[in-house]
């Protein structure tokens, strides 16, 4: 029901200084009700991606964290550094912490996801990924989407993080906000909404700064505020069900016939 991602790229800061923001930014989402929660950053050898995630309040979230990242590893100042929480309000599947959201591609965490809303067309998608393999985990629409990020990964190996989310968002179908981490893009966090709110906020010490975060705007290249349908710039409304929005952007669109 609420995502929150924290990009850390100028003041180096800890681990757990980026958790204590993630925590914060769950506890600001409260408001929202919901049932389970869970973060993800990286693991100290910057290998791996770590979860944690827990049914019920954040305040459980929260203790957990300080058992599980309680080690002088976590405590060492780095430079770049992604984490990405959420408070989940379940649509698909019960409240547990197997379908509790950061979702993962894969045993290896290669892309994770967090996701506020609904992908209508899941099933659809789950059914082509579990052609090509596989296996589901969770019973979340959500997971399909970090799965399908892997999918597309395998396949244009060249392409950059955004370019392979914004592929994997013209394949989904529904209203939602998103936020995606990857262990093969370190320091990179790609977010994406539709017709839900996101709101960005950059916090720099030169207006240079911003230059390196690539901001997505909506089709007639205004940024929106959060209020706004992308397409007609109108108060939002629910899509309905099986029209999609093609993002602008890519001038590849080999996802067409088979993504
Ligand atoms: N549909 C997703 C799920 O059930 C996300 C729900 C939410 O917005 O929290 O996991």
């Amino acid at each position: 029901c609420g995502i929150f991602a924290y990009l850390n790229y100028l003041t180096p800061k800890s681990r757990q200084e980026v958790l204590d923001l993630l925590v914060t930014g769950l506890k600001r989402l409260e408001y929202r009700g919901y049932d389970s929660t869970g973060v993800a950053i990286d693991s100290p050898d910057n290998k791996d991606i770590v979860m944690v995630k827990r049914t019920g309040k954040v305040k459980v979230l929260e203790d957990a964290i300080q058992e599980h990242f309680s080690g002088a590893e976590y405590s060492e100042p780095v430079k770049t550094h992604v984490g990405i929480a959420h408070t989940r309000w379940a649509t698909h599947g019960v409240p547990c912490e197997r379908n509790s959201h950061p979702q993962r591609s894969d045993e290896g965490n290669s892309f994770v996801v967090v996701h506020n809303g609904i992908i209508t067309n899941y099933n659809d998608v789950k059914t082509f990924l579990s052609k090509k393999g596989y296996e589901f985990e969770s019973d979340t629409d959500t997971e399909v989407f970090a799965k399908l990020v892997h999918h597309l990964w395998k396949k244009h190996p060249n392409y950059s993080f955004r370019e392979l989310v914004e592929q994997a968002i013209l394949q989904v179908e529904g209203a939602f906000a998103i936020a995606v981490k990857s262990k093969h893009f370190p320091g990179e966090c790609v977010a994406s909404r539709r017709s839900s709110p996101l709101l960005v906020g950059i916090k720099t010490k030169t207006r240079l700064a911003t230059d390196h975060i690539p901001i997505l705007y909506g089709k007639d290249d205004k940024q929106l505020s959060s209020d706004q349908d992308a397409d007609s710039g109108k108060p939002q409304e629910l899509r309905p069900h099986g029209q999609t929005r093609e993002l602008p952007v890519l001038p590849r669109s080999d996802s067409t016939s088979e993504f």
